[in-house]
């Protein structure tokens, strides 16, 4: 396994579960990526429809996860509610809605009168919010932890500040990866290095058509409990919802910015004035509130904005998992599932072949989304 993010602690602890040996190497320290950087939304609602099976199948396992990982892991079954500003949005919003029940999806529509004992401190500018009672959220930095934790008890075999800087093949198939400390053979490779993936193929010549996107976060002063559920928005790049300590987590894409080789990301003056201005727009408790820390996080970004899943074409034993675009933390626990399911019985118990690199082959259409939610 290359990468400790919580996708790749995810595939060693399920592969070790089904049995198989594993070696995980992270460059840095688990959960120093996107993982650490996360804001943590565990949402199934706005989610491409094809990635929709994915988040409901994660969404159930959440149910137990803390349980299962023996860990606390900060989750809330809050709901999420993404609001709607606008008489174009509403009108348009019924189709959008629909589409996401027809799929499984627990996700009403409530209307502007019912919004203040739902969410109270909503703005009064707010025409109506879609809300799915299901989703939620949970703290990124204990989860991944957690993962590996909970693998390095079954065996997974963790190497930290160990940077993967190559790899011995034979034919198609991988052999072996070369690492700072030495040579390690290996019967198949896994890469879940996030935004470093591309570079990882790259020396495979395998080309990954993933971005680096970076996503900045706010949070504020600890205030005391009064929002229960994350907040989204239709119009706004938002994603908001307070904390177990408190205080408020304030993101939804605002941008900052990136260096890949370095690891190191950066915010924007005019992003932190942008967010903060989005989310007290909408939640009036947070009109007078104090900012404790601004970061951004470095995230794998594809073109369809859904991830690159699976076996790698023309490899024996290649697989990757990357290209989460922003939403990846709340589908941890199904695509460690669902990877090892495919290594180990050859199998995966939900069809992934929408997630194919293949789906990007020269001259293929690939799907964009109109908008995809963030966080
Ligand atoms: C600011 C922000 C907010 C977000 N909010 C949400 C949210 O609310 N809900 C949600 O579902 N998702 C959210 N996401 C997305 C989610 O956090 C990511 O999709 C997920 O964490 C990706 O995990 P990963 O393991 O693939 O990558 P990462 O966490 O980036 O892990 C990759 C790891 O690989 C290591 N690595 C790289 N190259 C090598 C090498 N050669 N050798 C060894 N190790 C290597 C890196 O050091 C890194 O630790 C957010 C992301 C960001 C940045």
């Amino acid at each position: 396994m290359v990468g400790g993010g919580v996708i790749g602690c995810s595939i060693a602890y399920h592969l070790a579960r089904r049995g198989a040996t594993v070696a995980l190497f992270e460059g840095r320290e688990i959960a120093n990526g996107a993982s650490g950087a996360s804001a943590g939304g565990v949402r199934q609602q706005g989610r491409d429809l094809r990635e929709l099976p994915l988040a409901l199948r994660s969404i159930a396992r959440w149910e137990t996860l803390a349980e299962e990982l023996d860990a606390d892991l900060e989750y809330v079954r809050g709901g999420h509610v993404r609001l709607v500003e606008t008489a174009d949005q509403l009108e348009t919003i019924q189709p959008w809605i629909d589409a996401q029940v027809a799929a499984g999806l627990d996700l009403r529509l409530v209307p502007q009168s019912d919004l203040p004992e739902l969410i109270p401190g909503i703005s009064p500018g707010v025409l109506a919010g879609t809300y799915s009672p299901t989703d939620g959220h949970a703290n990124a930095t204990l989860t991944t932890r957690a993962f590996a934790n909970a693998a390095k008890r079954l065996g997974v075999a963790i190497h930290t500040g160990t940077r993967v800087i190559g790899t011995r093949r034979s034919g198609e198939r991988i052999t072996g990866v070369v690492t700072g400390a030495g040579e390690v053979a290996c019967d198949r490779l896994v890469v879940a290095a996030g935004a470093w993936s591309t570079a990882e193929m790259a020396r495979l010549g395998v080309v990954l058509p993933v971005e680096v996107g970076a996503p900045q976060m706010i949070l504020t002063e600890p205030m005391a409990p009064v929002l229960r559920q994350v907040l989204g928005s239709a119009e706004r790049k938002l994603s908001l919802k307070q904390i177990r300590s408190g205080q408020f987590l304030i993101g939804g894409g605002w941008p900052g910015d990136a260096d890949l080789d370095s690891g190191t990301a950066t915010p924007r003056p005019s992003s932190i004035s942008g967010s903060i201005a989005d989310a007290q727009a909408v939640f009036a408790p947070l009109s007078s509130v104090a900012i404790e820390r601004v970061w951004v996080g470095i995230e794998a970004q594809t073109p369809d904005a859904i991830p690159i899943l699976g076996a790698v074409p023309g490899w024996d034993n290649l697989d990757v998992a990357t290209g989460f675009s922003g939403h990846g933390f709340a589908l941890s626990p199904i695509v460690g599932q669902v990877i090892s399911e495919a290594i180990v019985d050859g199998a995966p118990s939900v069809d992934l072949s929408a997630f194919g690199l293949d789906r990007f082959a020269q001259g293929a259409d690939v799907e964009r989304p109109l908008r995809i939610d963030a966080g």
